[in-house]
């Protein structure tokens, strides 16, 4: 998977990415990484992006024509990696978008190459959007300073599910959200913390007993605590 970001703060995206999980991934060649400064697309002397709202109101809005020659970059990049001509998919992380959810993320992860667009300030010149974004996805109902997190947010969730990423499948399969229930809870050593002891059943090697103890904690868990998501799981259960 190729992630290009276009973003006036590339370095914030690379720290983050070049962590853990998905900074191995990097290194493995299994994820690549482009971060592309928007400002050096800007052909005025003083390598401004925003300017005053038409209109009038607060902040600055992101300008056109840098955000455009950025994306015409990253398409002649793409076009040079894998000589196809195809329109790529241009996500722009803002509030106004869907909401992300694994859902997305595995449509997502099917992909060659995404193209993420971080707005900051107020946002973005509504034209260039209009020409060139095929996604408008949110992380959640609030407001960020800026599009890098969100974009973060969501190439983490997709680079875990490009094989290979995780070293084992199955944490993918088991993890919370699948099948519409959050994940049983875990236990590691000691076996006694604070006076509290690990559930014997998973001490008892019994591999039947640990799989029907684990599902009625996912179920009771999701009860609990996301009662949404638990009627979902009982629709599809009909
Ligand atoms: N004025 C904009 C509005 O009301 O829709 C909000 C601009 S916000 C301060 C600056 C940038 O942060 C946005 O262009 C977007 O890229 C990013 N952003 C902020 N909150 C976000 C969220 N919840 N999900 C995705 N992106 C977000």
């Amino acid at each position: 998977m190729d992630f290009y970001v276009l973003t006036l703060f590339p370095e914030m995206i690379k720290q983050g990415m070049n962590t853990s999980i998905t900074g191995r991934a990097l290194e493995k060649g299994l994820l690549r990484l482009f971060p592309m400064n928007i400002r050096d697309f800007a052909k005025n002397k003083h390598f401004r992006v925003d300017d005053y709202p038409y209109g009038g109101g607060a902040g600055l809005v992101m300008q056109p024509e840098p955000v455009y020659y950025a994306y015409q970059e990253a398409c002649n990049q793409i076009k040079r990696q894998n000589g196809k001509e195809k329109k790529p998919r241009v996500i722009y992380v803002t509030p106004q978008g869907q909401l992300f959810h694994q859902s997305i993320a595995k449509e997502l992860a099917k992909e060659e190459e995404l193209i993420f667009l971080c707005g900051h300030y107020e946002g973005i010149d509504e034209r260039v959007l209009e020409e060139i974004v095929t996604d408008h996805v949110s992380i959640g109902d609030y407001i960020l300073t800026g599009g890098e997190l969100p974009a973060m947010v969501m190439m983490d969730c997709i680079s875990r599910l490009i094989p290979n990423v995780l070293h084992n499948k199955e944490s993918v399969e088991t993890e919370s959200l699948e099948g519409n229930l959050l994940e049983y809870p875990q236990y590691t050593r000691p076996e006694v913390f604070h006076g509290k002891k690990v559930p014997s059943v998973l001490l008892s090697g019994h591999h039947a007993n640990i799989e029907t103890w684990r599902y009625n904690l996912s179920i009771e868990r999701t009860k609990e605590r996301r009662p949404d998501l638990f009627e979902k799981y009982v629709k599809e259960q009909k």
